[in-house]
């Protein structure tokens, strides 16, 4: 890393690209999209996306209009859905860059189809809450539809959703029930015939729920945490590659003793001599501080606990039981890497790998790698 900073992320890119292929494979015939929300969980959306173009996929998914916006020209072709919905007042917006919202309420369906009349019909996508009880039409909202398909006239629908609540959990009654809500709705509906007669593409899954088998599939999925390198489903071996390194430099080395403490609170008490090692991460980096006293980074392939509490820009870690001489200030250690992937470093924290990416900082050196031109 150059000598400016004092923590180096890498992406690799090929990784990512390489996951989407194995669960567009998994999903074959079905189409695979890819959640894209959040900056691609905080690695950089408008680098990584043009690649998962280029890598056949066509359907991205993100949260907000904003998100859809500054990746609309980066994704000629591709749809982009707005999966958090339509914000009133951005109807213009919307349909003037050709974003597809996900209607999630009878007054959004209602604003759209008053958009569409005045803006020329553009295509939008329905999501029923089927039982996560977040986002989505409501079970008194499908039966409304169900039961008056005009209240859908005006729409070009190209996309109908649901999302799971337990997916990660294989062995979960919640994932069967949902699925047979979702059957019910999507062959329930009578749908308004789309222009051209394009295919309306019924979408359940996302990473975990593509590996809950193929009747969770349907037409479309569209998956995050997965494309990122995160386990799809914990507690079994992970398919997927590996697509984030985290390093940090050594700043300082210092010797303690018996009975001395480390960092605030003193929370870490030596009990024989020991060397301390200084990294210049903390939690404004994303390492959260719930990792004091819990968590380890890895000097050279070498495990090293990290000792007392995690501070905004720095964190300490016990050398003593690494060999003299191998550890000096200015070496990297990894703090997620071939050692210690994301789910580990989440399970340490009491969090799980999504959130650890998405608060990955801004501090830090981005490279880049694996990219084919
Ligand atoms: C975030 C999200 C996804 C992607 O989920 P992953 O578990 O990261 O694959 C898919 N659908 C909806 C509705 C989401 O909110």
């Amino acid at each position: 890393m150059s000598d400016s900073y004092s923590a180096a992320l890498t992406i690799d890119i090929g990784a990512i690209v390489a996951n989407y292929r194995l669960l567009a494979g998994r999903m074959s015939p079905a189409l695979c999209g890819a959640a894209v929300k959040a900056d691609c969980y905080g690695l950089g959306a408008a680098m990584i996306a043009p690649h998962l173009r280029r890598a056949g996929c066509s359907h991205f998914f993100v949260a907000t209009v904003d998100e859809g916006l500054a990746l609309r020209p980066l994704l000629p072709g591709a749809r982009i859905y707005l999966m958090n919905g339509l914000p009133p007042g951005s109807e213009r917006d919307v349909a003037g860059n050709e974003l597809i919202p996900i209607l999630n309420s009878m007054n959004e369906i209602e604003r759209w189809q008053a958009a569409s009349r005045s803006l020329a019909a553009r295509p939008a996508g329905l999501q029923f809450d089927t039982g996560l009880n977040r986002l989505g039409l409501s079970h008194d909202d499908a039966v409304r539809l169900i039961a008056d398909p005009h209240l859908l006239d005006g729409l070009d629908l190209s996309v109908i959703m649901s999302h799971l609540a337990c997916a990660d959990d294989p062995e979960h009654p919640q994932n069967r029930a949902q699925l047979r809500r979702f059957r019910e709705i999507t062959d329930s509906l009578r749908l308004p015939p789309r222009l051209g007669n394009a295919r309306i593409l019924r979408s359940l899954a996302a990473s975990s729920s593509i590996f809950l088998g193929s009747d969770y599939h349907f037409d479309l999925a569209r998956p995050g945490a997965a494309l990122y390198g995160i386990n799809p489903v914990l507690g079994t071996g992970n398919p997927l590659r590996q697509a984030v390194r985290l390093q940090a430099k050594i700043l300082q080395l210092r010797e303690v003793d018996l009975n001395m403490t480390v960092g605030y609170g003193a929370s870490h008490q030596f009990r024989g001599p020991s060397v301390l090692a200084t990294i210049g991460v903390g939690y404004a980096d994303g390492i959260f501080r719930s990792l004091g006293n819990r968590g380890a980074v890895f000097v050279a392939g070498q495990r090293a606990p990290i000792v007392g509490r995690v501070s905004m820009d720095l964190i300490t870690i016990d050398v003593g039981h690494l060999p003299r001489g191998s550890v000096a200030p200015g070496m990297n250690v990894d703090l997620i890497g071939p050692d210690q992937n994301i789910d580990a470093m989440a399970r340490d924290a009491g969090t799980i790998g999504y959130e650890i990416l998405t608060n990955l900082g801004a501090r830090f050196q981005r490279r880049y790698v694996g990219a084919q031109a």
